[in-house]
């Protein structure tokens, strides 16, 4: 019979495209989704429980009901601006939600775990690229309650025997290569889809976070990772875990820093558009460039990403917006 994959947060920007590319390799999602932030609408390939972490009885019946193979753990709030704000917010879904999954795991007998872990556990790094071994010193509360799920995951594998593996994400962008699926968040703060609105003339301008940072043009530098490659990475780390492979945590990015520029002038040619700028004051919180040593997620998942050219992922994304590629 076909394996069911439980995946939290399935509805929102990752986890749907995930769960499309789990389908494709014939596995069942569920989602498990408590609609916060999702759309019900993303939901396509495979049965959709209404559900919240945070409520481990639900959970913990939902997997002795499902027997999944695995758990992909996606729920959880993702704006560091907000995290600074409303930091009980990001220690309840983050912390106390997986806490939660956890606990659920324990009683209804599932061992594998995929958990959806960010660059922003890193902090402002000491040195670039980004390697694993580089110190995690997290600088808002949204990189620390990745970290401190991290230490979860490491603890409970100690001591239960559970198997995880760890995906810390660099920047998502892009969108389902087929159109099926794209990139909504509401309230929408991402470079690349506002960038997107800008050209398209649905909001007036977008604003660029500085221009005076130690890079090569002055704006900062990201290492930008397309949807679907980050998708692709959760069905290998299944794998991964299936073969009996290590409990790991490991980067996913490309090994390339882009600069908010030249994401700019990659919308401008792409799409013909060019999308009106006002230069403002460095966001407070963004260190000046991050990008990742790409080679463990290889080394180990046989990770490589295929869509993550910046023409591929503004190709993409620009779909959502009402903006045609250029032939
Ligand atoms: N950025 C910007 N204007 C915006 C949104 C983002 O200049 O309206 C910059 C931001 O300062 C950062 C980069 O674009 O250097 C990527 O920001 P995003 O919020 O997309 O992701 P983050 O790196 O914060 O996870």
């Amino acid at each position: 019979s076909v394996q069911r994959i439980l995946v939290t947060g399935g509805a929102g920007y990752i986890g749907s495209h995930t769960a499309k590319l789990l389908r494709s390799r014939g596995l069942e999602p569920i989602v498990y989704d408590n609609l916060a932030t999702g759309n019900r609408v993303s939901v396509r390939w495979g049965p959709f429980i209404h559900g919240d972490v945070l409520d481990t009885v639900h959970l913990a019946r939902t997997i002795t009901q499902q027997k999944p193979a695995a758990i992909i753990h996606f729920a959880a709030s993702a704006y560091v601006g907000e995290s600074v704000k409303e930091p009980s917010k990001y220690y309840r879904n983050n912390v106390a939600g997986t806490l939660s999954l956890l606990d659920a795991c324990l009683q209804a007998g599932v061992d594998k775990i995929i958990f959806s872990s960010s660059c922003a556990t890193y902090g402002v790094p000491a040195v670039l690229p980004i390697a694993e071994t580089t110190p995690q010193v997290p600088i808002n509360p949204y990189g620390k309650t990745k970290l401190i799920a991290e230490h979860m995951l490491a603890d409970y594998a100690a001591a239960f025997g559970l198997r995880y593996v760890a995906l810390r994400y660099f920047n998502a962008c892009g969108a389902d290569p087929e159109g099926e699926l794209g990139e909504w968040h509401d309230p929408e703060t991402h470079l690349i889809p506002r960038a997107l609105l800008a050209a398209a003339g649905r909001i007036e301008r977008l604003d660029v976070f500085g221009d005076d940072y130690d890079t090569a043009d002055g704006t900062c530098v990201r290492d930008y990772i397309h949807v679907s490659d980050l998708a692709w990475a959760h069905v290998l780390a299944y794998e991964h875990l299936v073969r009996g492979g290590d409990n790991i945590a490991v980067n996913l990015g490309t090994g390339h820093g882009s600069s908010v520029l030249e994401i700019l002038e990659t919308i401008d040619r792409v799409t013909g558009h060019s999308v009106p700028i006002a230069i403002h004051p460095r966001r407070a919180g963004d260190p000046p460039a991050l990008y990742a040593d790409p080679h463990l997620a290889r080394a180990t998942l046989g990770f490589s990403p295929q869509y993550s050219d910046l023409e591929t992922i503004v190709r993409t994304a620009a779909r959502f917006f009402g903006l045609e590629a250029q032939p």
